[in-house]
């Protein structure tokens, strides 16, 4: 780094032993009218850095969805995002959901559809929560490895995130285990994964769609090598640069320009790489496409014959969604996580998903509570109910629901209680 930055090596590495701020992203829908104090983050409207940081887990905005709590750097892959809609986006390793519920933000409710992909079960639970607190439900999760999106549906896709997993040096300050973990073998280790992560990756985007590819470590062999290795060289793709004049805080590559930096000392930031490309009009027939979706997948064992340009979203043996285009014609995620049922309840009863949904269902009645009730309600605590179903609010935030007056739990806390 010291060969690499020059002068800036002591301010950067001074910068290492301060503390990370806390940036906040906020929702368009729910969360705009928050913190108007605070400093704003340039590439993003709604990112915000806070000057000290809250216990997140009581605050009812946080449970309600409002913001989500995101290091800044992070929050630059919206530059890139294309304005026309709809769009169809993949996020291939999208647990616990930052760039996932960022780009959730940009499609809204009728701008397209997400695949949030991980691989990792244990991380996709905290994906699907951290989705469902967002309340745009133009989304799917799947666990697949990326090289099986890439098999069965080459070129569909007008943006594929690759945040990949990486050597984590830019996440030394704000998690030490980043720092312990670290080896000169785990970069090597990385780099090789990531291409061929980037290779899948690259294969799924359509032609004039776009590839993010994302780090979080400063190793050139993890960002621009992989990079140049893969795509740069490529006559079929083209750089997509930063729109407008680079903040300070960030860093075009040395050499040719084929991506960029963020650095500690420099921005409100992590440290933080970012590469986006566009996949040139015309460079991949259409035809090319290995898999015909009609002959896929299938439900319990029996193949569903899909009409031509219907493409089916399955896990393990169950089919999770359907899709047309960019939209879903099953939205399985909403009428799972909207409504739950269970034998020994007497009618089903809307989920803790549903109140969290950033247009609320109707026909459900309000209760708003005050600030100081909701220790209370977090705790599960009954209150007197007044209807069966009652969506709570505190301070005009919907943070869940009063079953016959019983709190509904929020999703921490149901998780808190499997882990026990
Ligand atoms: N995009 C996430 C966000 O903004 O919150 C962070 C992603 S994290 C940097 C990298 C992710 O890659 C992890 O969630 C991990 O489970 C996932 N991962 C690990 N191996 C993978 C693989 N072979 N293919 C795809 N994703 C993988």
């Amino acid at each position: 780094m010291r060969a690499r930055l020059g002068a800036e090596a002591e301010a950067f590495l001074a910068a290492l032993s301060q503390p990370s701020r806390t940036a906040l992203r906020l929702h368009p829908e729910k969360g705009r009218a928050l913190f108007p104090e605070a400093e704003r983050v340039v590439w993003h409207p709604l990112g915000r850095l806070l000057a000290e940081r809250p216990d997140f887990e009581q605050e009812p905005f946080w449970h309600a969805g409002a913001y989500y709590v995101q290091e800044a750097s992070g929050m630059s892959l919206r530059v890139f995002v294309p304005e026309r809609r709809p769009l169809r986006v993949i996020d291939l390793s999208a647990a616990p959901g930052g760039k996932a519920t960022l780009l959730l933000g940009e499609l809204g409710w009728e701008g397209g559809l997400l695949i949030a992909n991980d691989p990792d079960p244990r991380r996709r639970t905290a994906l699907k929560e951290n989705l469902a607190r967002w309340g745009i439900p133009a989304y799917l999760v799947t666990g697949r490895h990326p090289a099986w999106w890439a098999e069965r549906f080459p070129g569909l896709f007008d943006v594929v995130v690759l945040d990949a997993p990486c050597s984590g040096e830019g996440l030394w300050r704000k998690d030490p285990r980043a720092a312990c973990q670290w080896h000169p073998d785990l970069s090597t280790r990385m780099a090789r994964l990531q291409r061929s992560l980037l290779h899948a990756a690259k294969a799924l985007v359509a032609p004039g769609g776009v590839l993010l590819y994302s780090t979080c470590t400063f190793a050139p062999a993890e960002n621009e090598e992989n990079i140049l290795a893969v795509i740069a060289a490529d006559p079929a793709w083209e750089a997509v640069l930063w729109p407008g004049e680079l903040p300070s805080a960030v860093v075009p590559t040395e050499g040719p320009a084929v991506g960029y930096y963020f650095y500690p000392h420099r921005g409100p930031g992590e440290g933080f790489f970012v590469s986006a490309w566009r996949r040139r009009e015309g460079a991949l027939a259409r035809a090319k496409r290995k898999v015909p979706t009609g002959e896929f997948p299938r439900a319990g064992k029996v193949p569903i014959p899909l009409p031509e340009g219907l493409i089916a979203i399955e896990r393990g043996e169950s089919l999770q969604g359907l899709m047309e285009g960019a939209a879903a014609l099953v939205p399985a995620p909403l009428w799972k996580e909207a409504w739950e049922a269970h034998p020994l309840w007497e009618h089903s009863r809307p989920a803790q998903a549903a109140a969290l949904l950033s247009r609320p269902l109707v026909g459900f009645p309000e209760r708003a509570l005050p600030r100081e009730a909701f220790p209370a309600y977090l705790a599960g605590q009954p209150f007197p109910a007044q209807a069966p179903y009652e969506r709570v609010t505190i301070e005009g935030a919907s943070v869940g629901w009063l079953y016959k007056g019983r709190p509904s739990l929020p999703f921490t806390w149901k998780r808190f209680l499997r882990h026990r």
